[in-house]
């Protein structure tokens, strides 16, 4: 690798060392294994804005590791799982409309909304969410999120041994078809 080392004033060949370094991630002192950049013919540090995102991601995933917390690909994972749009999903959600294209672009999320977010990765939880607050999402999502409700509560069933068209909702006895549910609310 080459970059332009400031103390030689011209472009370097780059070598790479490995070092221990301590990021505040939330206020939180995250210490990682990091890649150093020095410049070949000063030994002076060189930063290279790649490697330097590269170990910031290191480090993230660090702390969302600690603390048990969704990586941003988990979170698109259960959006797409319904074919939610990043605006739609968060107004579901409750939140900011560009919360969820923030957390997907690797913005560490607070534990409620980390905990929300995994509380409707099971079908049913996110239909309870569904039922109040379909309004606010487009007639073609909502399409879409009721097949995909549907489909995923099937497999979920599946798994449990269950005939398909039962789905438990709750963690009460009771029992609903999903056959019945609405589609053109
Ligand atoms: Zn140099």
């Amino acid at each position: 690798m080459r970059a332009i080392c400031d103390y030689c004033g011209k472009e370097v060949d780059v070598l790479l060392y490995q070092a221990k370094d301590t990021y505040k991630v939330k206020g939180e002192d995250i210490t990682i294994d990091v890649t150093i950049c020095k410049c070949s013919c000063c030994g002076e540090d060189i930063w290279v804005s790649d490697v330097d995102n590269n170990n910031l991601r290191t480090a993230y995933n660090e702390y969302r590791k600690k603390h048990q917390l969704l990586t941003p690909d988990q979170i698109k994972g259960i959006r797409e799982k319904y074919g939610l749009s990043q605006v739609s999903f968060a107004k579901l959600l409750g939140f900011g409309e560009k919360t969820i294209a923030r957390y997907e672009n690797g913005s560490i999320q607070d534990e409620a909304h980390n905990n929300l977010m995994m509380l409707v990765d099971e079908p049913q939880n996110l239909k309870k969410l569904y039922d109040r607050k379909k309004y606010c999402i487009p007639m073609m999502e909502q399409f879409s999120v009721n097949a995909r409700m549907y489909t995923n509560a099937q497999n979920i069933a599946y798994s449990r041994g269950k005939p398909s068209y039962q789905i438990r909702l709750s963690s009460s006895e009771k029992t609903e078809q999903y056959d019945d549910m609405e589609v053109y609310a």
